[in-house]
């Protein structure tokens, strides 16, 4: 379930409308409404205020019947609506809409995986939970516009609910919950969520001296984690508001789903409940949850000039925690980022610049990976001094507005005293990443020490770079930083002792394409493989059938009968794969898979010619089946053993770190 985490970290944006109408004031909703999970049925009553008189389209699922619409004190006739989809009701220029709906919700389906809840906007209810998502058209929508609201909700009395806000009031009374929330800042739709669900409570004051009402809305069975989860935001919230500045809301909630997903909205995040089970939530996408109350629902992204939230909210959350832990983590966690960035065939790769929300593996490496690449590079340029005071100007000067790549660039700018926008321009605006290269180095005796020249070389055009270089002397090791701003340059570094190896950022600190020797094959190389082919050894009906739907759920693409193939799944019974690498020519079975047979085995290698190869050893053909739901989430791995359905040996390849020794 590896891959969860990062999937979780994933999903802020995916339900927002673009907020195109920034300069229009916000509309202000004035929202009643009535849920009956027993029968799917919603009622709802909406008061629409403008400040000052506008004509408006309203979007509201075809699955409602308008009940009523008065605009201002008109009563309007309701147009037909369509059989699906969503109705748009075009309106003329008013101060006050006042609308009332109904209908039935679409039932829960709780077998959704999570990829399809993604793209899932239907609003659904059932006993086990509702989830009415923000452009799902629950209620009346104003196009093109942020909205403010206050919203009461009424409920059955064994079922609590929610949305993004302050909660003003709550009561249970004559077999009924209701609940009112406010939300004032202008918020780009509102998501509504429910459940038989029990709540614990806390209040807080944190560091920036509010009092916060965090709390707990979990399903019974998973009511015992209530409390560390409640300890966890807590932690969160302190560190952020240190790093960034006060909390800009009243509360935070952790909301059990009954489907496998993950959403962050405004003061609260929805969880599935096998997820919220999973020990490693609380200490990464919890925290990456929290820091999104600053970094995309406390300052919006310019969506139609790229998405920052991602890129500086992976920074400041899952790398930082890695960051805390030791230096080496934090290595790792770049090491997976620029391997996985060197995994994605070129023609996926986007300018970052680009990127709005992920859709895809290739726009999660681009707009999450590469994002955070760039603020730790940012960093490093201008020192944590200045960098932490760019990211709280940029905070006091852009609460609850919608933000650029420019806006961030000034902050830091401002901060540093540096011009960074050579910076910001080549990380942004450009495909791709540098190929670094040592083209030549060695060394002479001086009177003094040693001097040792190095020549770097990159591809064209040439990115501006302070590139580390490492280098093991007879006395210990020495780093120094280099300027390249050219397709070559030399420098010439002193040295006390003995120069006997150089190695080009061997701490990973700048994003650049990696070496084959630094990237040794993970099973991600074969997932993006651009042209994928399949190769079953083992000539049994079962077999190939279980074969294509391993294929089906790991690869990006359909594989084809195609030469030359970018990567090759082979896939078949032991002795047929012993057999088959055997007629090919190719290295036999890796030693490190002798020890754990397990019921299949996977690994990586590449061929001769340097494609990608994996290879699918099983015992037996449900051996090979119970691959398909696990192997997916193993994207960062070489190798791996598993018993039926459970992984149980995993590595990836040794990396080759150190450069080139000098003569
Ligand atoms: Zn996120």
């Amino acid at each position: 379930m590896i891959r969860l985490a990062g999937r979780l970290a994933a999903l802020i944006g995916a339900l927002m409308l673009p907020a195109a109408a920034a300069a229009v004031a916000p509309a202000a909703h004035q929202i009643r409404v009535r849920i009956e999970p027993d029968t799917r049925f919603l009622e709802g009553r909406d008061s629409i205020r403008f400040d000052a008189p506008r004509a408006a389209t309203l979007v509201l699922s075809a699955r409602f019947r308008v009940d009523s619409l008065v605009v201002d004190t008109r009563r309007i006739e309701v147009p037909d609506k369509p059989a699906d989809g969503f109705q748009r009701i075009t309106l003329p220029a008013a101060r006050r809409i006042d609308l009332g709906w109904s209908g039935t919700l679409a039932p829960l389906d709780q077998n959704l995986d999570h990829r399809h809840t993604l793209s899932y906007a239907e609003p659904a209810s059932g006993k086990q939970g509702t989830f009415l998502p923000s452009g799902s058209g629950w209620y009346p929508a104003v196009d093109e516009s942020l909205e403010r609201y206050s919203l009461e909700l009424d409920l059955p009395a064994d079922q609590r609910g929610l949305v993004p806000g302050r909660l003003v009031e709550e009561r249970l009374a004559h077999g009924r919950y209701r609940a009112r929330f406010e939300f004032r800042q202008p918020a780009e739709g509102i998501a509504l969520m429910a459940g038989p669900y029990r709540i614990e409570e806390r209040r807080v004051r944190t560091a920036a001296g509010n009092d916060l009402r965090l709390r707990t809305y979990f399903h019974p069975e998973i009511a015992g984690l209530a409390s560390g989860y409640l300890d966890s935001i807590a932690g969160y919230l302190d560190l952020y508001e240190r790093w960034i500045g006060a909390y800009p809301f009243s509360e935070f909630s952790v909301v059990s789903s009954p489907t496998p997903t993950g959403f962050g909205m405004p003061t609260l995040t929805y969880l599935g409940i096998d997820v919220l089970r999973l020990p490693f939530i609380r200490a990464t996408s919890l925290g990456h949850e929290v820091l999104h109350n600053w970094w995309g629902n406390g300052v919006y992204p310019d969506y139609a000039r790229g998405n920052w939230s991602e890129g500086l909210t992976t920074f400041m959350a899952d790398y930082a925690y890695r960051e805390r832990e030791s230096p080496e983590a934090a290595a790792a966690a770049r090491l997976a980022w620029l391997r996985d960035y060197a995994a994605m065939p070129p023609g996926d790769d986007a300018p970052l610049v680009r990127f709005t929300s992920r859709t895809h593996g290739a726009s999660q490496i681009v707009g999450y990976n590469k994002s955070a690449m760039l603020f730790f590079m940012l960093r490093d340029r201008i020192g944590e001094a200045a960098f932490d005071r760019g990211l709280r100007a940029f905070w006091n000067a852009q609460r609850f507005r919608i933000a650029s790549w420019d806006d961030l660039r000034r902050a830091f700018e401002h901060a540093s005293g540096q011009d960074l926008a050579g910076f910001f321009e080549q990380w942004l605006d450009r495909t791709g990443v540098p190929e670094l290269r040592i083209a030549d180095a060695h060394a002479v005796a001086t009177g003094a020490g040693w001097r040792l020249s190095v020549t770097l070389a990159q591809g064209a055009p040439a990115y501006v770079l302070s590139v580390p270089l490492a280098v093991r002397t007879a006395g210990g090791e020495i780093t120094r930083r280099v300027e390249l701003s050219r397709e070559r340059g030399t420098a010439v570094i002193d040295l006390p002792a003995e120069p006997l190896e150089v190695a080009l950022d061997p701490e990973l600190r700048l994003l650049r394409r990696l070496a084959a020797a630094e990237a040794p094959p993970i099973l991600r190389d074969a997932m993006l493989a651009e042209h994928p082919r399949l190769i079953t050894p083992t000539a049994d009906a079962a077999v190939e059938a279980a074969a294509r739907d391993l294929a089906a759920s790991l690869l990006e693409r359909a594989p084809a009968e195609r030469k030359p193939a970018s990567m090759q799944l082979v896939v078949g019974l032991h002795a047929d794969i012993d057999a088959w690498l055997a007629r090919e020519a190719m290295a036999s079975r890796p030693a490190t898979l002798a020890a754990t047979r397990g019921s299949a085995q996977v690994w990586t290698a590449r061929a001769g010619d340097g494609h990608i190869l994996v290879l699918v050893s099983v015992r037996d053909a449900q051996s090979l089946a119970a691959l398909s739901a696990p192997l997916p989430h193993y994207g960062r791995e070489s190798y791996l053993v598993f018993e039926g359905a459970r992984m149980i040996e995993r590595g990836t390849w040794p990396v080759k770190s150190w450069g080139q020794v000098l003569h």
